[in-house]
């Protein structure tokens, strides 16, 4: 079956666009190295016609497929299983942008865009795509769809799932549903598009979409602020959304050991703030630098007064803006030079975090001592990354072998009882499956599994990934 499969596949793409010798790990692992598969092979189509035809061959053969962009995820949800039975369909090769349209103010590109040139795009029109990851050079606007991806402009913006109007996808079935679309209303009956959305390629392979445009802001300020404790870092957010509304584009949080592994793996990077205990950095937009500037140094003073911070700096240039912006960009990889951790990437109501906080990080001392919380995230809007990193001296793959399901366990326990969820932006992937299946309710469960069965019965899009079927 696999020759006349891996026959066919050359026939309908081309040897050089199925890759089965070689180095495949640019597939086969993924961005954290947790997750090494092996694939029947690597498939590169070109166009949506010929992801369609990549499907047909595999429902005839019965072939899983995983469905893959930048491979940037978190959640090992892009890369195959070890079986090497499961084709990996790559959209690298489908990178177009079709069309901009400046008046309806949205782009359609292929899924296999990478974000930063969708951005660049915007900007060569004068407007703005506002999806701003610490991946984009690398991600995908198919991959982000595909997770729901959230990022640094959520607070104003909204994740992927609000930036996109219509989809294209190739269903389980090697069909074309023609989604596209850049209309702000429609409501002719179920949406689709939402549906695929997030689904993780366990639903359908995204081929386009389109997405929204926004125009640019004519002025942008970043502050970083330090604060002694979380509490003082909440009520600088209030006093931010009480005097910015809109204005506020970015609210995000570190917390000093995050910072701290910054400077001990990128010393390059200056830190205005060196051992601050938390660090706010806020991004403000406006119609001019003037004002942008004169609202921000009101907020900070507001804050300061009430003694909710101890020190700020605020950026006087697109460069500086863009070096703070980095501080906090750059801590997945200095994480990921100290070595693998446990990750956790909770949403809660941002009114419970400090409660949470406390709690949690005393509970997991006394489970762990001498653990190390890698605490930073999108405040703004309640997203926390709260990673634990094993103790000085502990090997990271014993750390993770002997805790991590008590530790998943500890900190998702508290997150659900305080009305939170633990998936806020990385999706389930291959790395959730069993934690969804056992905290999902039977109800929602029940209705996924019976959209999973209609929209893909032979069960070969993404299988084991985001939803166990039984
Ligand atoms: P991949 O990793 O290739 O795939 C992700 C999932 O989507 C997989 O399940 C895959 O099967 C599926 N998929 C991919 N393409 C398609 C398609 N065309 N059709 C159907 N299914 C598809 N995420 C955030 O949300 N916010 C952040 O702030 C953030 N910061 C990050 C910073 C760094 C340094 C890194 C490495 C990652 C970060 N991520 C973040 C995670 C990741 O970048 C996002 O999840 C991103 O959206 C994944 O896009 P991708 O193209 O790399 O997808």
């Amino acid at each position: 079956m696999g020759a006349a499969f891996l026959q066919a596949l050359r026939a309908c793409l081309g040897d050089s666009n199925v890759l089965v010798d070689g180095d495949l790990d640019a597939y086969q692992v993924d961005w954290r190295k947790r997750y090494r598969g092996r694939a029947l092979a690597v498939a590169r189509p070109s166009c949506t016609d010929e992801v369609a035809a990549v499907v047909r061959l595999c429902a005839t053969h019965g072939v899983p497929i995983v469905p893959q962009g930048g491979n940037t995820g978190l959640v090992g949800g892009g890369v195959p299983d070890a079986s090497g039975d499961q084709l990996l369909l790559s959209l690298s090769r489908m990178r177009r942008v079709r069309a901009v349209d400046p008046d309806n103010l949205t782009a359609t590109v292929e899924a296999g865009c990478v974000l930063q040139a969708l951005q660049d795009e915007a900007e060569a029109h004068d407007l703005l795509f506002p999806l701003r990851l610490g991946s984009e050079g690398s991600c995908t606007i198919g991959g982000n769809l595909a997770s729901n991806a959230g990022g640094t402009q959520v607070l104003r913006y909204g994740n992927a799932r609000e930036l996109c109007l219509g989809l294209e996808v190739v269903t389980a079935s090697g069909e074309v549903w023609h989604g596209l679309s850049g209309l702000r209303k429609d409501n002719t009956g179920y949406d689709l598009r939402d549906l695929f959305i997030g689904s993780e390629g366990t639903l359908g392979i995204i081929t386009a979409a389109t997405m929204k445009l926004f125009p640019r802001p004519a002025a942008s300020l970043v502050a970083l602020a330090a604060c002694p404790d979380i509490d003082g870092v909440l009520g600088l957010l209030r006093i931010a959304r009480k005097r910015l509304d809109a204005g506020l584009t970015g609210f995000e949080l570190i917390e000093r050991f995050a910072m701290g592994l910054v400077a001990r793996h990128l010393p390059q990077l200056r830190q205005p703030l060196p051992g601050a205990p938390w660090t706010a950095l806020l991004e403000l937009s406006a119609e001019c630098e003037g004002v942008a500037g004169q609202r921000l140094e009101g907020v900070l003073a507001e804050a300061s007064e009430q003694g909710l911070l101890s020190d700020a700096v605020v950026s006087a240039s697109a460069a500086q803006a863009s070096e703070l912006w980095q501080l906090r960009e750059s801590i997945p990889s200095a994480q990921a030079s100290e070595g693998l951790n446990i990750k956790h990437d909770i949403g809660l109501p941002v009114s419970a975090i400090p409660g949470f906080l406390r709690e949690v990080l005393a509970s997991l001392q006394v489970e762990v001592p001498g653990l190390r919380p890698v605490l930073f995230g999108h405040l703004g809007d309640g997203n926390l990354h709260f990673n634990l990193q094993a103790p000085e001296g502990m090997a990271p793959d014993a750390f993770l072998h002997q805790y991590e399901a008590r530790l998943n366990a500890l900190v998702y326990d508290a997150v659900l009882a305080r009305g939170g969820t633990f998936s806020a932006e990385h999706g389930i992937g291959a790395l959730k499956v069993a934690e969804l299946a056992a905290r999902k309710s039977p109800v929602a469960l029940a209705m996924m599994r019976a959209v999973k069965r209609a929209l893909d019965p032979q069960c070969l899009l993404n299988p084991g990934r985001l939803l166990a079927m039984q």
